[in-house]
């Protein structure tokens, strides 16, 4: 349709290329995935947490731009040390796709994994972690190399950071060097 000559065809040609970029650039900006916006989700969830007694801590496990599960921490409440935002985001997708494995998946967590999320994610086979702030007790990023997750440094560090700090100056605790934190 493009290949004739003349001013007219040239014109229109144009248009059509123009109108095509624009139709893509609205689709990619629809399918975007915005860590920032997703993260703020998942510190909703941590401000549950907060709420209702547990370390703040929220995660999101989202596929093909879609939040599959959410959750906050829940040790607390349900007496639990393996209730990790992350470990419970991994199992609601689980039932809810009727999987154990979920590759292709990306996990939104406010605060740096634990060790034990990691391997979980590991094993449930998540394609990426993007977390909002680092955990100096820890640190799983050479972990996540090894166990093939790809992993995301910091996002809204700030807010993830602020809760975490509120709850350990409220139970005279500290994420970055107390062990008995969790
Ligand atoms: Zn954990």
């Amino acid at each position: 349709m493009c290949n004739s000559d003349g001013p007219q065809r040239e014109a229109h040609c144009l248009y059509l290329k123009h109108r095509d970029m624009r139709q893509k650039a609205g689709q990619e900006e629809n399918i975007k995935v915005n860590d920032a916006n997703y993260m703020q989700e998942a510190l909703k969830e941590a401000e549950n947490a907060y709420r209702s007694g547990n370390f703040p801590v929220g995660a999101l496990l989202v596929m093909k731009h879609s939040i599959i599960a959410r959750s906050g921490n829940r040790e607390r409440e349900l007496h639990d040390p393996t209730a990790h935002a992350e470990i419970l985001v991994i199992r609601e997708a689980g039932r809810k796709l009727g999987t154990h494995r979920l590759p292709g998946s990306i996990i939104y967590t406010t605060l740096e994994p634990c060790p034990m999320c990691t391997a979980a994610m590991s094993q449930a086979r998540v394609s990426k972690v993007v977390y909002g702030t680092r955990a100096l007790r820890w640190t799983t990023t050479n972990l996540f190399n090894l166990v093939n997750v790809e992993i995301v440094q910091p996002r809204l560090n700030d807010g993830c950071r602020q809760i975490v700090q509120k709850w350990c100056k409220e139970n005279g605790r500290n994420i970055f060097l107390d062990h008995s934190l969790r």
